[in-house]
């Protein structure tokens, strides 16, 4: 039987989620063996995922690129440190997605890379159009541009309803990071 046309899924929005769901999502996958990598643009801190990941060997990898968010508070970094950081995280991205190694690839917060402008919306374009046509690529991060919509197969938006963050609870571990 021919193998399935990939698809490249989004998941953004203002609510929580996003980078919870392209984990779901890998983890059921490796249910069925798949080879899947995830690539977070713009981290460069701990979180949880890094050492769960590693019980999950050889079937996922994950790299972080980056150099935290752009304009998080008290941070130092340049929007200049940023561009340049986020290019080398999609030269990395980029030669693994064409390599044809994986299954599934997830590009953690390159959309927030692209919306924010630290990243060309022509270089996600471009890795798009040069995966492998049986590679699912899943994109997370705020403000989807109306061009990727387009692009896309599945796009879902987190809508925050409530968060406890606005109640002075502060980011959990195990559940935030
Ligand atoms: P998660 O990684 O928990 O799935 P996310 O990928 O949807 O969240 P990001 O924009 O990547 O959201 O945010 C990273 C961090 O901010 C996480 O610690 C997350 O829990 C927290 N966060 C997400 N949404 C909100 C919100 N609406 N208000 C406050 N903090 C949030
Ligand atoms: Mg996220």
């Amino acid at each position: 039987m021919m193998e399935e046309k990939g698809l490249v899924i989004v998941y953004t929005g203002e609510g929580k989620g996003k980078t919870t769901a392209a984990l779901g999502l890998v983890l059921r996958a490796v249910g069925y063996k798949k080879k899947c990598l995830i690539i977070q643009f713009g981290k460069a801190w701990f979180s949880g995922e890094l050492a769960a990941i590693k019980k999950l060997s050889p079937f996922v990898k994950i790299i972080q690129g980056g150099k935290g968010f752009l304009g998080i508070l008290g941070s130092r970094v340049s929007l200049k440190e940023h561009k340049i950081a986020a290019s080398q995280t999609f030269d990395l991205l980029y030669k693994q997605v064409t390599s044809g190694k994986w299954d599934i690839i997830v590009a953690d917060e390159i959309v927030g890379a692209v919306s924010s402008k630290t990243l060309s919306f022509t270089k996600l374009l471009q890795l798009i159009k040069n995966k492998p046509v049986t590679m699912d690529l899943v994109l997370t991060g705020h403000h989807v541009p109306k061009k990727l919509i387009a692009l896309a197969d599945l796009v879902t938006e987190m809508q925050e309803i409530k968060h406890p963050f606005k109640k002075g609870i502060l980011a959990k571990k195990g559940i935030d990071f």
